[in-house]
């Protein structure tokens, strides 16, 4: 079993597909934190992430351990995993992995989540269950500049939303995978829902599309 989370970052399908997995005992994997790895690599070797012969090496030698690499979430590697995930060379690189975790589940799960930007579209178009998980960029923004402001980051709002809408474009843009709703996919619009709503409409849409 197979559930597809895709939408923009701060939209709440990270939250919303870890809690799907932990309900349903499924496995979860976050493909965004594959893309931020090869970002990461990219940039501690000194290159341009706009280099794809630099972008795909880093994909190509990518790792478990790097997937643990301290800097992942900072902003600049979140631009630049944007940008090395335009490359088609590099999307293909990763393909193998992504499509072998939601085959052959780790441990003794039944099935996988997995959240990105093309789950339901490219990664695995056979997912029983598809969501898109969306907001509008203030409301996004919104959430991230709060998350920073608690971790006791600098935030100016004006500049998160700036960025979110730069990301957003690149990733909507691009030529290959852009993100976009697998056409059965359920769009869900988190601005005015809250985590718990978000969570029951999609467990009951798993369930009637899986039979469960
Ligand atoms: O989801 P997250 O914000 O961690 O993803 C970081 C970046 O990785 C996205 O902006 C997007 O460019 C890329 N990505 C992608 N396809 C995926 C997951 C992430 O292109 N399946």
């Amino acid at each position: 079993m197979i559930v597809a989370v895709d939408g923009p970052s701060a939209s709440g399908k990270g939250t919303l597909a870890r809690r799907l997995a932990m309900a349903l005992g499924l496995a979860y994997l976050d493909t965004g934190q594959i893309y931020r790895a090869v970002a990461s690599k990219v940039l501690a070797a000194g290159k341009d992430p706009a280099d794809p012969a630099a972008a795909v090496a880093a994909a190509r030698a990518l790792s478990a351990d790097d997937l643990t690499r301290p800097d992942l979430r900072a902003e600049h590697v979140s631009q630049a995993a944007s940008i090395v995930a335009a490359i088609p060379a590099v999307r293909e690189a990763l393909l193998g992995f992504q499509r072998s975790f939601a085959n052959e589940p780790p441990a003794d799960a039944e099935g996988v989540v997995l959240d990105g930007r093309d789950i339901g579209t490219v990664v695995c178009p056979e997912a029983e269950a598809k969501l898109f998980v969306t907001a509008s960029p203030e409301v996004r923004a919104q959430r991230r500049h709060e998350e920073l402001i608690a971790r006791g980051a600098d935030s100016i709002y004006a500049r998160v939303l700036e960025d979110m809408k730069e990301r957003d474009r690149r990733d909507e843009s691009r030529a290959v995978a852009p993100s976009r709703p697998a056409p059965d996919a359920l769009v869900l619009d988190t601005s005015s829902l809250d985590p718990d709503e978000v969570f029951e409409t999609a467990l009951a849409f798993i369930r009637q599309r899986c039979g469960l």
